[in-house]
């Protein structure tokens, strides 16, 4: 028997090894081995079996021998492979790589186990103990159900000692059991009960259920794109639906965008399913990410709430998974393998009969059209469920604004600035977005115009600014992290005259401080948040009301729910518009109708200013309207003339290398190559006959990090001709070791 094997090195092949007499029984696939490699004992996944070795003929000379079985479970069901296949080809990534992405690393690991503590446990009919003090602790334990041994000390005040006593007399037994690591442990979850639902709330759960009520024979089992505005209240249909899977013996996965995997969102969910919800998430310690997944493949734990890797969850009879703000680019992985787990999610559920429900008030393109043809299902909320209505939106000409130099500078209209003393003088709370962090985007000298840059990062035509950091005094760089301390004179001309072009959160933060002397700000952007749970801090902070204004980045605009926030700034809508990457519009549409979700969400209406030099901007415009379908049907109109997604698939080969002249000549003759190769396939009617090669060019940040980088964007009907043409030129001209290159599938990030 010979079984083949995926082992983590980056390899991208699969490897044979001969599996002995003792282990062939309980060999199966998808379990965890550990093998020999070279002179070293690795772990792999088994991906398959077949006959052969010692016995059978086949058997290749020297094949070496699995050494152990890791677990006897397996970590990946036979549709979890297959899925994992599925990903592998569609993303042009090596089989280990998806296997690493859709399992812990903490669960592989060598080493990696339960936590086991001691457990005092009473016993039944035990007798009687000797001393009056015993007797008490005896009947305590009991009273407690036993207990962990060291909670039973602190608790009855008591020492271990004393409770060993107890043990010797044969009171009670101590023993080592494993001890859950749970990442809920410290909360207060308080059991909600399901909401009465509204008419569009309870169509909705029923066209989840696939239209008839039972999900039977008949049922409708395309996903479903819940379209619910801000407030509609998706949430408590998600928490119905996965209750309904429940009840039938099924389990569910919620996938949220990791910024918006907030306590408040984790709690919503554990306070209505109690324990049997597994939390995945990059901020747990490796012992309870350890824990939670063992609890979801043992079936402990049948809703996992998590980031786009709970898609790969050993959720066993999946019955539906919810991938809420399906727009949002955190699905797509940025590494190898770049999948996206929306449509993993997609992929998955038609594998596995599981219902896939995409929510979101702002759907992205691609699912938006997929719905026109009918490919998904629908159900609209037009409306919030809750108390709130929408809000207003005001578009601010800042041109006029320009020469008014006045309290707030340019950084703030005076409409805005009066919205928000109205608010401090009304004590509600205002939130302002700005796309920027740091105090000002450059520093320059004002002699000879010398810009401050980053020498390991550049743009094409330029160097990369660094930006002025003033809470700790220096200018760093936001492509490589890399930082320098503040200049005292230009290096150029020795001038000490430096100044600041640009606003960053931190410089909007002290002009607003100017402003309001009066006022309480937060701010919150990765800068803010880099301490373990200062994001949460910020914000339950900004919830109990201790601040008047939230200054923030994009961080602050998904997800949040804050009753007395009643107006919200977007500082500068033009960044986001002018961003060179054909969904700069679909991006800015987002954004503002995400940040207006976040005013007004209670009994107080609320207010947004969008402050632009480009008022007459038809995409702003239809934000301020927040008509999406409006802006949809324009969008789409735009994207088929300029055959741009999701009229087509669009890839991106990504170049990197510390040479600059090697990553361009490459890049380049990839280019002409794959050009080349789709005249042919046009002329001979081959699969590749529709394949648009861009040229090849720098990247927007052609260097980050002293790694120089370019790309080619290619363009096709189908997914498969794009990897086709790329598994072509690999194959015919393979890269040198200095030079990285890959394929994005489905690039969502074109800068
Ligand atoms: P979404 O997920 O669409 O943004 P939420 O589920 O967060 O919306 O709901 C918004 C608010 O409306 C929440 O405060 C929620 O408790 C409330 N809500 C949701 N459904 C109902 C309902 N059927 N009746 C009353 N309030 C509701
Ligand atoms: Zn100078
Ligand atoms: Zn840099």
């Amino acid at each position: 028997m010979i079984v083949k094997v995926a082992i983590d090195l980056a390899l991208d092949r699969l490897f044979d090894y001969e599996v002995p007499e003792t282990l062939r029984e309980k060999l199966a696939v998808g379990q965890l081995l550990s093998v020999p490699f070279g002179h070293r004992t690795v772990r792999g996944f088994a991906m398959g079996v077949r006959d052969g070795g010692e016995s059978g003929e086949a058997a290749p000379a020297k094949l070496k021998r699995v050494e152990a079985i890791v677990d006897e479970t397996p970590f990946f069901s036979a549709s979890l492979l297959d899925l994992a296949g599925r990903v592998a080809k569609y993303t042009s990534s090596p089989i280990e790589s998806v296997l690493r992405a859709a399992v812990p690393a903490a669960v592989v690991r060598k080493g990696a186990r339960a936590k086991e503590s001691l457990f005092v446990e009473p016993v039944v009919g035990g007798g009687e103990a000797p001393t009056e003090r015993l007797r008490w602790l005896h009947e305590q334990v009991v009273r407690l159900g036993g207990g962990w041994l060291a909670g039973l000390c602190a608790e009855l005040k008591t020492t271990p000692s004393s409770l060993r006593r107890l043990e010797s007399l044969g009171l009670v037994t101590i023993c080592a059991r494993a001890r859950r690591r749970d990442p809920l442990a410290a909360k207060r979850v308080l059991p909600t009960s399901p909401l009465p639902l509204n008419a569009g709330q309870a169509a909705a759960l029923r066209a989840i259920a696939g239209g008839g009520g039972e999900a039977g024979e008949g049922a409708d089992k395309r996903p479903l794109l819940l379209f619910g505005v801000t407030g509609s209240g998706k949430t408590e249909v998600y928490l119905q639906a996965i209750a309904a899977e429940l009840q039938a013996g099924r389990g569910a996965i919620v996938m949220v965008p990791e910024i918006a995997l907030t306590p408040q969102t984790v709690q919503r969910f554990a306070s209505r399913f109690g324990n049997k919800v597994a939390v995945l998430h990059s901020a747990l310690s490796d012992g309870e990410r350890y824990d939670e997944w063992h609890r979801i493949r043992s079936g402990e734990a049948r809703v996992v709430v998590g980031p786009r890797s709970a898609v790969w969850a050993p959720v066993r009879s999946l019955g539906l998974i919810v991938v809420d703000e399906e727009h949002e680019t955190s699905y797509k992985q940025d590494e190898t393998p770049r999948y996206n787990a929306r449509d993993v999610a997609v992929l998955r559920g038609a594998i596995e009969g599981a219902r896939v429900v995409l929510g979101s008030a702002t759907p992205s393109l691609e699912s938006w059209l997929n719905a026109k043809r009918g490919k998904y299902a629908v159900a609209a909320m037009p409306s919030r469920a809750g108390a709130g209505t929408t809000p207003t939106v005001h578009l601010v000409d800042m041109t006029a604004e320009a020469g008014s130099e006045g309290r707030g500078g340019a950084i703030f209209s005076k409409e805005l600035l009066d919205a928000i003393a109205l608010r401090l003088s009304r004590h509600e709370q205002t939130i302002l977005f700005l796309n920027r962090r740091g105090y000002s985007r450059q520093m320059t000298c004002e002699r000879c115009g010398h810009v401050f840059e980053c020498p390991e990062c550049s743009t094409p035509d330029r160097g990369m600014p660094y930006t002025y950091h003033r809470a700790d005094s220096c200018l760093r760089c936001h492509v490589c992290g890399g930082w320098t301390e503040l200049p005292r004179k230009c290096p150029t001309c020795g001038s000490t005259r430096l100044a600041y072009r640009g606003i960053g959160t931190q410089r909007a933060e002290a002009a607003l401080k100017t402003c309001f002397p009066e006022a309480t700000i937060l701010r919150m952007d990765a800068d803010s948040t880099s301490r373990k749970n200062s994001h949460d801090d910020i914000l339950s902070s900004f919830r109990r009301g201790e601040a008047d204004v939230l200054v923030g980045t994009q961080m602050i605009a998904k997800g949040l729910d804050f009753p007395n926030v009643t107006l919200v700034g977007v500082l500068n809508a033009d960044s986001s518009l002018n961003m060179p990457d054909f969904r700069a519009a679909e991006r800015t549409f987002q954004l503002i109708a995400q940040v207006s979700g976040r005013a007004g969400r209670a009994e107080l209406p609320g207010e947004v200013f969008v402050q632009t030099h480009d008022p007459e901007n038809s995409v702003l415009r239809f934000a301020a309207r927040a008509d999406y379908e409006k802006f949809a049907e324009s969008e789409l109109r735009e994207r088929m003339e300029g055959g741009f997604p999701p009229f087509c698939r669009l890839s991106v080969a990504t170049f990197k290398s510390k040479d600059l002249r090697l990553v361009g000549g490459w890049a380049t003759m990839y280019a002409e190559s794959l050009r080349r190769y789709a005249e042919k396939m046009k002329r001979e009617g081959g699969p590749g006959r529709a394949l648009l090669v861009s040229e090849a060019m720098p990247s927007a940040v052609e260097k980050a990090d002293g790694w120089f980088r370019w790309q080619i964007v290619l363009r096709a009907p189908s997914n498969s001709s794009i990897a086709a043409a790329w598994r072509w030129i690999v194959a015919m001209r393979p890269p040198p070791r200095e030079l990285r290159a890959a394929l994005d599938a489905d690039a969502v990030n074109l800068v």
